[in-house]
Formats: C-alpha cells, structure tokens, sequence
C-alpha cells in the first residue's frame, strides 16, 4: 500500500511469549463454545468465576462512590489508607494479625496481578522460584517474566498436596529465592495447618527464601472450620507476604481488586515495581471495598453455605456412582482422581462430547495435575445434579 513490501512476519511472537503456556482456560473455553455452537446444552463445571452476584450494599456503595468527582482522578499508588485500615482492621479480626496499614498492605488490581508481578519485583534472573505442581498457572508465567525459572514442587495425595520441603535438594535450595504456596489450594482444595506454615517459616529461614502465600480462599471454607493465614505463623512476616483478594469471599473477580500484606520490604519492592505498571485501583471501587470487609461477614457466610450445599450435592452424587471423590475442605473445586485407561484430557473430551460436561483436565495446572480432573461448583445444585445424572448415564 505505501509501495513498500511489508513482510509477512513483519510482527512475530518474542521469545517470552512462546514460552509462555497458552493460558489453560482459554483451550477448554473454545472447545466449549464449539460444542455449543452444534446446539449442545452444556453444564460449565471449568471456570473458577462464583456465579452469585456480589452484594447489593458493596454495589450501593461503588454507586455512591462513582459519582464523587474527588474519585475520578489518578488514585494513589499506595491506595486509599481508609483501604489500608480496613484491611488491617479486617486481618486482625480474622486472623489475630496485626499489620501496619502504611508500609505491610499495598492494594493490587486483583491478586493475580501481584502474583505476577510478585517474581519480576522479588528475584533475580536465573533464580529459581519454588512453585507447587499442580497450581495456579500466574507463579509459574509470573516466573519465566522475570527470567527466573520455575521449579516444581510436586503436589501429591499421599502427602496431602503439601510440598515436601525434604524432599528439594541442596543445590535447588541454593539457587532459590521465592517459594510460592497456596492454601485453601487451587486446584487441590487442600488445605494446610498452622503447622505447615510454620514449617515454611522455618524452611524460608535456613535457606534464606522468600514465601508468597496465596490466600484467594481462606473464606470459602466448610464445616465451619475456617483456615489459618500464613502470616499466623511466628517469624512469618520476617520471610513473607500473603496475598489476599475480594474476587471469591465477595463475588468480585470482575472488579479486579485484591491486595498483598506481610514483609515491608518485600510490599515496597512490589509497590516500586507496580509504580512502573499502573497507577493503581479506581478509588471508588477501593471504597466500595471498604464497605465489603466493613459489613460483608454475613454475605461471605451466606457464599459459604451456598458452596456447602453444592459441594455435598456433586460429591455424594458422583460416589453415589461409584466415582471415589474426596470432600473438599475449602475452595469451590474438586479435585477428582481419573479412573484408569485414560490421561485427564481424554477424561474431559468424554465428558464434555459424552455429557457435555466442561471440566478441567489436571495437567493444565502442572505435570503432576496428570491423574486428576478439577470441576467447579460455580453453577446451581439442580445443574451439578444434572451433571452427575448425566456422568452416570456416560458411565453406563
Ligand atoms: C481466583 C484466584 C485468585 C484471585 O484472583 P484475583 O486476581 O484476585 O481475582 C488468586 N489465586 C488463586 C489461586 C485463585 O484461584
């Protein structure tokens, strides 16, 4: 057009891209809409969204929000400090933490974001960042960003998807900077006890790592067994931060806010680092936030209580069938074992051609997710209901 040739590969991928995992849930997503498309009716058991809506007072107070001009400008990197206080003032009360909301909180636009951002903030090149196998995928894109490498620690039931810190070698230990873990876990439902925690502090410690907890679902928990945080453990906020998020206690993943706790240092190199990104979280959802861990404990009860019901109602409908589930303690995921003869991604072809049931295959969340498929309960009781009618009919 400009009498010039323009090559066809005129734009072409970097390398950091290649590496990069095409993201899991985008494959499934397509897969899903083909089959849609041919007129199926599908029951989405793949995307760890909550379906609920999130509460009409947090909207109320966005809307309240949204209409004061004070709230249209650039917000604060550091994010508001009635934000800040609320969060520390939440922490204390859940947890018995206590944080200083001027140089231990730094609000981020959804956890994720800090995650990913958390190895590019924290490491150096070449470093190896310890993350668990299987997992949520930003630790280990977040990792190969910052040109660090990922270093799987392999998550098993025997062991009950807790890492084996014995297990790393010296030399691993060595070259290690960060170590990402996860509890409630995504994608295992597992969760961890104060004493593994202080088993982390300790191991962080001796081989001088940072640690990063992901703590998305301390508040979708059942049988009113509520878990720790990590920063409970002594000498935690010497060696770590926690990040924390309103997308699931809340119903708020599409708000995009969550925020990162712990270590001063670690928060301002994050901070630092975020100051070249973005320029922080839209203020009127930062009060809106407010008002959801001010007045929200009866809103994340009721959450709760839904995921409860739903939860019992998949799992005892797939024993029911002979399917060897294991009761989930926490998250909105099962974690089910693959009935031998096939690999997690032909287990969720079947399922999703034979019943035209989306679930995840494990492999997408590491090699050692291999053996196991996760299903969210992000949908109604009479559709899980359906699903496992439907699971049982395929099954024969
Ligand atoms: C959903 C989820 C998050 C939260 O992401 P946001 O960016 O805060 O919406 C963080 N960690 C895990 C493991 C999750 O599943």
């Amino acid at each position: 057009m400009f009498g010039r040739h323009i090559p066809e590969d005129f734009v072409t991928e970097p390398d950091l891209l290649k590496k990069l995992p095409t993201y899991l849930f985008v494959e499934i997503d397509k897969k899903k809409r083909e089959a849609q498309a041919k007129g199926k009716d599908i029951i989405d058991l793949g995307i760890g969204d909550p379906d609920l809506p999130t509460p009409a007072f947090i909207i109320d107070a966005l809307e309240r929000a949204a209409r004061d001009p004070a709230n249209h400008r650039y917000p604060s990197n550091q994010g508001l400090r009635v934000l800040r206080e609320a969060i520390a003032t939440w922490y204390k009360e859940r947890f018995h933490v206590a944080l200083d909301p001027d140089e231990e909180i730094l609000p981020l636009i959804g956890s994720k974001e800090g995650i990913a951002h958390a190895p590019l903030a924290l490491v150096n090149p070449d470093d190896l960042v310890l993350i668990p196998d299987p997992c949520y995928p930003p630790y280990y894109s977040g990792t190969l960003m910052a040109g660090a490498e990922p270093y799987r620690m392999p998550l098993v039931a025997a062991n009950e998807f807790l890492p084996d810190f014995g297990a790393l070698d010296r030399s691993t230990k060595q070259r290690a900077s960060l170590l990402f873990i996860n509890y409630p876990g995504n994608p295992t439902g597992a969760c961890a006890t104060r004493d593994f925690f202080d088993e982390a502090v300790n191991f962080a410690v001796e081989n001088r790592i940072m640690v990063a907890h992901d703590a998305a679902y301390t508040e979708i928990y059942f049988d009113n067994m509520p878990p720790p945080s990590f920063l409970e453990a002594k000498g935690a906020k010497e060696v770590g931060i926690e990040f924390h998020s309103l997308s699931k206690t809340f119903n708020m993943t599409g708000w995009r806010i969550g925020f990162a706790v712990g270590n001063r240092k670690m928060i301002r190199c994050l901070a630092q680092l975020k100051g070249h990104f973005d320029s922080g979280v839209f203020q009127a959802i930062q009060l809106a936030a407010v008002e959801a861990l001010k007045k929200g404990g009866p809103s994340a009860a009721e959450n709760r209580h839904v995921f409860e019901e739903r939860r019992d109602v998949l799992v005892n409908g797939l024993r029911k069938i002979g399917w060897d589930v294991p009761m989930p303690k926490a998250t909105f995921y099962v974690w089910l074992p693959v009935p031998p003869g096939y690999t997690s991604a032909e287990l969720c072809m079947k399922l999703l051609e034979g019943a035209g049931v989306v679930a995840t295959p494990g492999v997408g969340f590491g090699p050692n997710g291999e053996g196991y498929i996760r299903m969210t309960i992000t949908v109604p009781v009479a559709r899980l209901e359906e699903a496992v009618k439907r699971v049982k009919a395929l099954h024969g």
